[in-house]
C-alpha cells in the first residue's frame, strides 16, 4: 500500500472527534424547550424552533451515519482491511482515500450504489 497509515489514523481520529463535538452541538445544543412551552411563545415562533430542531435531528441523523464511516474506517485500520472496498474487496485507492479517508467503496462501487439509490 502507497499511502502512511499512522497518518491516515491520526487525520481520521480528528475527523471524528470534529464529527462528535458537531453532532454534540446538533443534537445538545439549544434545546426544543421553546416548542415545548408551547402557549407561552407566539406560533410563528414555535413553528420555526420546530423547524429548526427537524432540520438538527435531520443533520445530527447525517452526523452519526459521518462517525459510523469514521469509527468503520478506524476499525478497518486495526484489522488490516482498510484502504480495500466493503462491497468488491478490491484496493479503494490513495487518491479516493486522500480526499475521503473514511471511504468504505471504491468509486465504482459508490458510483453504483448511488445510482441504485436513485431509482
Ligand atoms: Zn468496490
Amino acid at each position: 500500500m502507497d499511502f502512511e497509515l499512522s497518518a491516515i489514523k491520526e487525520k481520521l481520529m480528528e475527523l471524528h472527534r470534529q464529527a462528535a463535538d458537531e453532532f454534540q452541538r446538533l443534537v445538545f445544543g439549544e434545546s426544543p424547550e421553546l416548542v415545548a412551552a408551547g402557549s407561552n411563545v407566539d406560533r410563528g415562533e414555535a413553528a420555526r424552533a420546530t423547524e429548526d430542531f427537524t432540520r438538527r435531528v435531520a443533520l445530527g441523523h447525517q452526523q452519526k451515519n459521518h462517525l459510523a464511516a469514521i469509527e468503520r474506517a478506524l476499525s478497518k485500520i486495526e484489522n488490516g482491511s482498510y484502504g480495500l472496498c466493503d462491497t468488491c474487496n478490491n484496493a479503494i485507492g490513495s487518491d479516493r482515500l486522500e480526499i475521503i479517508p473514511y471511504a468504505s467503496q471504491c468509486m465504482k462501487c459508490n458510483l453504483n450504489r448511488a445510482g441504485c439509490q436513485k431509482k
